[in-house]
């Protein structure tokens, strides 16, 4: 993990007021650098070969950091749950995500944030919002 990463990573735990663990610290570095939301098979793929972390491990890892909105969880629709870092300081999404109907592949667009929406009902409380757009990516459509 290059010193960088790890400030990185220590910081998100320590804002997030989470204990800092080599498995926490490895977990969040392989999300660091993912370029794409991970399930947890992905994400317990990359973690063998620099800190193998047994699947109860990781899941309750994940669960520690999606209470804390640390990460969030995106649901592709596939029955596998994919896990992305959060810029949103809630467990609510903050932005949209896409999901490829060919190849799977979901993706965050952290560019485009969840208009307000109107209150639905009244004495209805609304707790997460989810926002996903399906298609076909790029690489796919091309
Ligand atoms: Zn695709
Ligand atoms: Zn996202």
């Amino acid at each position: 993990m290059s010193a960088i990463k790890e400030e990185t990573a220590v910081k998100i735990l320590q804002t997030a007021g989470l204990n800092k663990t080599t498995g926490r610290l490895a977990l969040l570095n392989v999300l660091l650098e993912a370029k794409y939301p991970l399930t947890q098979q992905e994400i317990s793929k990359k973690l063998s070969k620099v800190a193998p972390l047994n699947h109860v491990s990781i899941y309750r890892s994940l669960e520690a950091f999606l209470k804390a909105g640390v990460v969030h969880k995106i649901e592709s629709g596939d029955r596998s749950s994919k896990f992305a870092l959060c810029g949103c300081d809630n467990r609510g999404h903050c932005h949209p995500h896409f999901i490829c109907k060919v190849c799977g592949k979901a993706e965050c667009l952290n560019s485009i944030s969840i208009p307000q929406l109107p209150l639905i009902k009244s004495g209805y409380l609304v707790e997460e919002k989810e926002f996903y757009l399906k298609g076909l990516c790029a690489d796919c459509a091309s």
